[in-house]
């Protein structure tokens, strides 16, 4: 970078980082995301480390937080009451280490790390004199904070008088003011229907509680406290001097304060990592939060001979949780087509480490959500994983837009087939309507083979994808004219794989007018409403002839999938498909079974257990009880059958020792469907 552009670059960064730093320390209402912060900080970090003399006294490295604001009085730290260094990785974790050791090369290297969790709230200091509670301060910008004591009074985990009968002169107890998830989320629905402002996080709302005039409306928000430091003014008779965090941890308990109880005395950088990564599902149970661990050197001598650095204490360090959000850029927006044709915009990303996965695609859903975030390809944007969600953009940081961003427009044609992609005006879908699609035709022709539809068992996604582009299939129907001969030819497949697999194809021929419905994939009929309707509809003559309402009246069926069914019987080239299935000998009608016909598996008892391969349990239960069976949770002598599912538990066992049947899902397809030949 030209050292011009090196110095705007770090103007703009301490312009924003200073903005946002205003709104969340000053506000309590921050307007950027912590991640993002932390991104823009970082830069901000190394862009002065690699040109020292542009660093400004008034950069955001060079201080902690905000001022005291005015409304309070401000008071200096006897101690200053700085911040933490950050680490993001255990790399991070052995540099500070080593930095540390740098300074005090003699320090042996076994030595104690005491492990914290890092409770999301907001620094406290509490002064006592001759044991009486005194003062309340906040951090503030590290070296002077707002006295805040009617505010400290109200918290009932702060005791106003030590449990001491000879205290010291004075003692200052720094700990964490936070708010508990209950009671942040009650206070968010107070002010929701107040119509004020809701706070951004527990965090925030408990500085802001802190921050308030009104001591009345601090008691109301039942504020807790996690006692951390400890300063004494000299030893008494019954206080004596604490050599380490850990006893200073174990005084603060026994001289009445709440003292965080999952915090451990660490032999090693091993057991610190143990106990970080011990914590990272574990935390999420807490009924407050936490975004870290903080790891202190035990012995307070060397504490104290390590010192400050500008922002924060050489002997600690927070390691941090991987966030859930992050900012990353976007490289490139794809469009995916599905097999129901909708083309889903997809941005493609920078790497980025979200909730412990590595992230680089995330989905946009549809235009009106791009139209909505306004993402151009180039932006920055945040994005969200939480848990098992697949990732999404949350929103886009258009002050980070390069000039070189380029908007996005929705294809008007489908990327795959290049036909017109239409644009239905009542969805914000944008769709391929071309049945003969390559992409739709191999999403068709991947769910037809699947387990639950055809089970043709043998023909992979790879084996439909070189069928499709040597134009061997054009529609599902092609897959009953192929010859062993062809997937040799095709595959490189050896002769008897594909004998086995044209066996599969002949099989899939008995599968019952259910699945075959099912197979056909229509829009919002999954194998439970397949099932209904096929046995509502006898024949696909039958159902192909019904009117919506007539669908509709079938149990269970709404107004939404009896429209799909109904229009995707009147496209020629479905009624093609169905003429075609049927002179290559699928099943496309069946005996009447239910509600008027004998019912199939009237007067049997199932249990159903462990995880079946494409059923829910709600979906496999309503088959039964369809069928004329019943369902029971537990199994007795009185039990038919168990259907059995994978990572079954102790129901198996109990119906190995009663010597009860178990079916796979496979089997109580066979048996629903024999049945209702009979
Ligand atoms: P920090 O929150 O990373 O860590 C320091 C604080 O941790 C201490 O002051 C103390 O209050 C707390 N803490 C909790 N448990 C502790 C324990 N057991 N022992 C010691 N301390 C403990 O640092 P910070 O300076 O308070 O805040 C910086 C962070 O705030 C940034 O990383 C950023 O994510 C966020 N921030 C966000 C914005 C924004 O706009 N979103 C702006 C400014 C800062």
């Amino acid at each position: 970078m030209a050292s011009t552009s090196i110095e705007s670059r770090l103007t703009e960064l301490r312009r924003l980082l200073q903005a946002a730093s205003y709104a969340y320390y000053a506000l309590d209402a921050p307007t950027m995301e912590d991640a993002v912060y932390d991104r823009l900080y970082r830069e901000l970090v190394s862009l002065e480390a690699a040109h020292p003399h542009l660093i400004s006294p008034d950069s955001p490295t060079q201080r902690v937080g905000e001022k005291p604001v005015e409304r309070f009085n401000a008071v200096a730290h006897r101690i200053p009451l700085y911040s933490l260094e950050n680490a993001f990785d255990l790399a991070d974790l052995h540099a500070w280490d080593e930095r540390w050791r740098r300074l005090e090369p003699d320090v042996p290297k076994q030595i104690e790390y005491v492990t914290e969790l890092k409770i999301d709230g907001s620094a406290l200091a509490l002064t006592y004199e001759n044991g009486l509670l005194v003062r309340g301060v906040t951090r503030g910008d590290g070296v002077r904070g707002e006295d805040i004591t009617p505010n400290a009074r109200t918290i009932r985990a702060i005791p106003l008088r030590l449990n001491l009968a000879h205290p010291p002169a004075w003692i200052e107890v720094r700990g964490e003011a936070f708010l508990g998830l209950d009671i942040f989320a009650q206070i968010n629905r107070e002010r929701e229907e107040a119509g004020d402002a809701l706070f951004a996080n527990p965090r925030n709302a408990a500085a802001g509680t802190l921050r308030q005039l009104d001591s009345r409306i601090v008691a109301q928000r039942q504020l807790d406290f996690f006692a951390y430091t400890l300063h004494i003014s000299e030893e008494t008779s019954d206080l004596s001097l604490p050599s380490t965090q850990w006893q200073s941890l174990a005084l603060l308990q026994k001289i009445g304060f709440r003292v965080n109880p999952n915090r451990e005395c660490c032999a090693s950088l091993p057991d610190v990592e143990t106990y970080y990564r011990d914590w990272s599902l574990r935390r999420l149970d807490l009924p407050y939060l936490t975004d870290g661990v903080v790891i202190k050197l035990n012995d307070l001598d060397l504490q104290s001979q390590l010192g400050f650095t500008q922002k924060a204490p050489r002997w600690a360090i927070a390691w941090k949780y991987p966030p859930e959000e992050a900012p990353t850029q976007v490289k490139n927006i794809a469009v995916s087509v599905g097999r129901t044709g909708a083309l889903t915009p997809v941005a493609e990303l920078a790497p980025v480490q979200l909730a412990g996965t590595t992230v680089s695609r995330a989905t946009l859903h549809n235009r009106d959500r791009i139209a909505e975030l306004d993402v151009w390809i180039g932006d920055t944007v945040v994005v969200r994983k939480a848990g098992e969600i697949i990732p999404e953009v949350v929103r886009v940081l258009k002050e980070l837009r390069p000039a070189e961003a380029k908007p996005f427009e929705m294809p008007t044609h489908c990327p795959v087939c290049g036909e017109i992609a239409v644009q239905p005006t009542d969805e914000a879908v944008t769709r391929c309507v071309n049945s003969l699609c390559p992409a739709i035709l191999k999403g068709a022709l991947v769910h037809w083979v699947s387990r639950g539809a055809m089970d043709i068992d043998g023909m992979g996604e790879k084996i439909v994808d070189r069928s499709i582009e040597q134009g061997l299939i054009h529609s599902v129907a092609d897959l009953y004219t192929l010859t062993a001969e062809q997937f040799v030819n095709l595959e490189r497949m050896g002769r008897r794989s594909a004998e086995k697999l044209m066996k599969a194809i002949d099989a899939s021929k008995t599968r019952p007018w259910s699945r075959v419905l099912y197979g056909l994939g229509l829009r919002h009929v999954g194998s439970v409403t397949a099932q209904a309707l096929a046995e509502a509809f006898l024949s696909v003559e039958q159902l192909g002839k019904a009117e919506v309402d007539e669908i509709s009246a079938v149990y269970g069926i709404g107004p939404e999938i009896a429209q799909s069914v109904y229009e995707w019987f009147r496209l020629p080239p479905n009624q093609t498909l169905v003429m075609q299935l049927k002179a290559a000998g699928l099943q496309l009608s069946a005996e009447r079974a239910h509600p008027d016909g004998p019912q199939p598996l009237a007067g049997k008892t199932f249990v159903i257990t462990g995880t079946l391969p494409t059923l829910k349990r709600e979906e496999a239960k309503a088959l039964i009880e369809r069928a004329g069976g019943k369902v029971t949770g537990s199994v007795s002598k009185k039990t038919d059958f168990l259907l059995l599912g994978e990572e079954a538990g102790s129901k198996l066992e109990k119906a190995q020792a009663l010597g009860i049947p178990q079916l796979s899902e496979e089997q109580f397809f066979t048996l629903l469907s024999r049945k209702a030949m009979l």
